[in-house]
């Protein structure tokens, strides 16, 4: 059998064309020479695996998509809170190019939109680090998340340093309020070179899941960053990466997402996948037609929302017996979670105090996040001050023994 996926993809790419809606980027006069007819689509899966369709090997400059990367890079080296101290992480609802600033500290609004990632860059690297040895930290980085080394496309960068009037404007506006103590020029240079490494779909997807598995490249398995880095950047992409478009994104597509001037949006979707589409027609907001016709499509047609409540009618505790001896057998399922142990734990404290064996068997668990862990571990310690043997049945071990006695064999 062939896997149907890339026929969907397909299939997708050409429900989605846009025909001729949409204009080229011309502010960077450079953009406006591309191919408009392009259009591409990946999507790279929790394994490293990416199918991809249309012009996927076409290379294109990152732009704004370089952002969310290279503040996780900031985040990395130099720490959430130093990171928050200079760039507030609020939607601005302005235009990627607006001086949106918080009136009370001067911050920039978020570091999606250019004047926080002017000063984003900034904060790449120890404090000190010159231009170059920050383009090093950066190239390294955006690298390390593609999971090869990305290319640099210098007519890009020449063509947009020249009428970077405004991106200047604003590294002089942040550097007058010492939210930045670099040399302007020096920023707005690297800021525009971080924004002209060259990607694919296959890339952006990529690094996509790259965040969305909490900071493990799925392709070279290095770790790139913390997976609390990862959930500071998603949680700033799904408020804020689609500029004054994020609301409506958010709620009809649901994928914390990014988009660039040349044409690109990608999507991490927490635990699932990365998407990336790249099409250079762009609508009034900046973003990719037909690259937001692909991502509302792909969301509806494969319920990738977000807030997509999937799962939350499956029973926790899939049976509950009581043997001859007046002993207790709970045999859980599913994803165990505060929500779901609570469950189980209102179940244990129906049992009377005895000497009666309970059993917790965990077979059917799929996971057991850190927090009802927590919970199972006490519920099962406050049994045996009860006075019951508590019995753990866990195949995969990922509770510890309670101790009491030894786990019962698996099968029954
Ligand atoms: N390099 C572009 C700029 O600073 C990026 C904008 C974007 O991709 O939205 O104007």
């Amino acid at each position: 059998m062939k896997t149907p996926v890339p026929d969907y993809l397909d299939e997708i790419r050409t429900l989605c064309d846009a025909g001729e809606d949409g204009t080229l980027a011309d502010y960077i006069p450079e953009l406006a020479a591309v191919d408009p007819e392009r259009f591409a689509l990946a999507a790279c899966m929790r394994d490293g695996v990416v199918y991809a369709t249309g012009d996927a090997d076409v290379e294109f400059t990152i732009q704004s998509m370089s952002k969310p990367f290279v503040y996780a890079l900031a985040l990395r080296d130099r720490g959430i809170d130093a990171v928050l101290a200079k760039v507030a992480v609020e939607p601005s609802g302005d235009a990627f190019n607006e001086i949106s600033l918080e009136d009370s500290t001067g911050r920039p609004d978020n570091p999606m939109i250019n004047i926080g990632a002017l000063t984003t860059h900034a904060l790449v690297g120890r404090p000190g680090t010159g231009e170059f040895d920050r383009d090093l930290i950066i190239s390294a980085g955006l690298s390390a998340f593609a999971g090869r080394p990305l290319g640099f496309d210098d007519e890009v960068y020449r063509s947009e340093i020249e009428t970077a009037f405004r991106n200047r404007a604003m590294a002089n506006l942040v550097r007058a309020t010492e939210i930045i103590t670099d040399d302007p020029d020096e920023i707005v240079r690297g800021y525009t070179r971080q924004c002209a490494y060259r990607v694919t779909v296959r890339d952006l997807a990529v690094m996509a899941m790259t965040l969305a598995t909490g900071g493990v490249n799925p392709v070279t398995g290095q770790r790139v960053v913390t997976p609390r880095v990862c959930r500071q950047v998603l949680s700033v992409m799904a408020t804020c990466g689609m500029y004054d478009a994020a609301g409506d994104w958010m709620s009809t597509v649901g994928i914390p997402a990014k988009s660039g001037v040349s044409g690109g949006i990608f999507g991490a979707l927490p635990g699932q996948l990365g998407l990336a589409a790249f099409s250079p027609r762009l609508d009034k907001h900046g973003h990719s037609v037909e690259g937001v016709r692909t991502f509302e499509r792909l969301s509806r047609d494969m319920d990738l929302h977000l807030m997509n409540v999937d799962g939350a009618d499956v029973e926790v505790v899939r049976s509950a017996v009581t043997d001859d001896e007046g002993g207790r057998r709970f045999r859980l399922q599913g994803p165990m979670t505060f929500a779901t142990a609570e469950l189980v734990l209102r179940q244990f404290e129906e049992i009377p105090a005895g000497p009666q064996t309970v059993t917790v068997d965990l077979e059917h668990v799929s996971t057991v996040n850190h927090t009802a862990r927590r919970m199972l571990i006490e519920g099962m310690r406050r049994l045996g001050l009860d006075g019951h043997e508590v019995v753990l049945v866990d195949p995969e071990r990922r509770l510890p023994d309670p101790g009491l006695s030894s786990p019962a064999p698996a099968g029954r």
